[in-house]
């Protein structure tokens, strides 16, 4: 069984014992995750293992990113299964903390939390307000705890499933200069073309039937992107807004750094609607009892890129 840790104090023994005696700097690959392990949450745990010498996964479901607290007492929780995962996966450490050791007196703490700014405010962050604050507070953390002694680095894992936290852990590293490299990985999609989400679990037969209708709407987008046709993103968010089951939130086409929305008649978009330059297209939507969120990059048609 992989080595679980519920401690910083034994965190940092354990990662003294795994570098000890290295000369050449190994490379730590840190996986943060919620728990409720699934084939992404594999996929980027073996892509963390290709590329680096040990892997530590950290499970936490960490309550100051949720802005609802029935979401936050729903989000499915089994250790016991993750860590046969993870076991499975080959993880050398696993950092499973409680609520006692991350937020000493929760929630009267932690009094000291990182503001992402208006880039934090955007989509996901407007409609769950304080949920990037919460997990680039928790993110910066686990950097800390998890800073193997040198000469040591830390490489830490995130997928493009969540391409809004990706951009701004981005924005964290380089503007709080934490030591870390950050790595990410592809959409794991399943047959059908649903990204793979912990909350999965609690869509019905009906609920995933409906639920595949985002993935309909941002391949139309990335066809339409790749043929050079405008995207006409408002049609395609009014037909998905009409499908059956579908509560959508938003459907938009944004920069991928600064996730302002692409307008038309700006470098990203002609006053048409075709796409010049690199795009990511973002949803969410909620479908029976989970909000979903999903996205694409978008790449424009050989010879329109500017
Ligand atoms: P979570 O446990 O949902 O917080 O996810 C932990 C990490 O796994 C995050 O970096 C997610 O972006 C990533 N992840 C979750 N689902 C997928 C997926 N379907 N494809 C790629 N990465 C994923």
């Amino acid at each position: 069984m992989t080595q679980v840790v519920r401690t910083e104090a034994d965190a940092r023994a354990e990662l003294r014992r795994l570098v000890a005696g290295r000369s050449v700097g190994p490379v730590l690959g840190l996986v943060p995750t919620m728990g409720a392990l699934h084939s992404g949450h594999g996929a980027m745990l073996r892509a963390a293992r290709q590329h680096s010498d040990f892997v530590v996964a950290s499970v936490f479901v960490n309550p100051l990113q949720f802005d609802d607290d029935a979401d936050y007492q729903h989000y499915p929780r089994d250790l016991e299964s993750d860590l046969n995962f993870l076991t499975e996966q080959g993880v050398d450490l696993v950092f499973a903390p409680g609520l006692e050791e991350m937020y000493p007196g929760y929630p009267s703490g932690p009094l000291v939390t990182i503001d992402t700014g208006d880039l934090g405010r955007r989509w996901e962050g407007a409609s769950r307000p304080g949920h990037f604050d919460g997990m680039a507070t928790v993110v910066a953390k686990l950097f800390n705890i998890l800073a193997p002694p040198a000469p040591a680095r830390l490489e830490a894992w995130f997928g493009q499933k969540d391409a809004e936290q990706l951009a701004i852990v981005s924005r964290l590293v380089s503007d709080l200069n934490h030591p870390v490299s950050i790595r990410s990985l592809p959409i794991v999609r399943d047959e059908n073309g649903l990204a793979l989400s912990s909350r999965n679990q609690r869509l019905s037969a009906e609920d995933y039937r409906d639920a595949l209708n985002l993935y309909g709407a941002l391949k139309t987008l990335t066809e339409r992107a790749g043929a050079g046709e405008p995207l006409d993103v408002a049609h395609v968010g009014a037909q998905l807004a009409a499908a059956q089951g579908v509560e959508l939130d938003y459907l938009v086409v944004v920069d991928p750094t600064t996730l302002l929305e692409a307008e038309p008649g700006s470098g990203m978009l002609s006053s048409d609607g075709v796409l010049h330059q690199e795009a990511l297209a973002l949803t969410a939507a909620r479908v029976g009892p989970v909000r979903l969120i999903d996205n694409a990059h978008l790449q424009p048609a050989a010879g329109q890129g500017s």
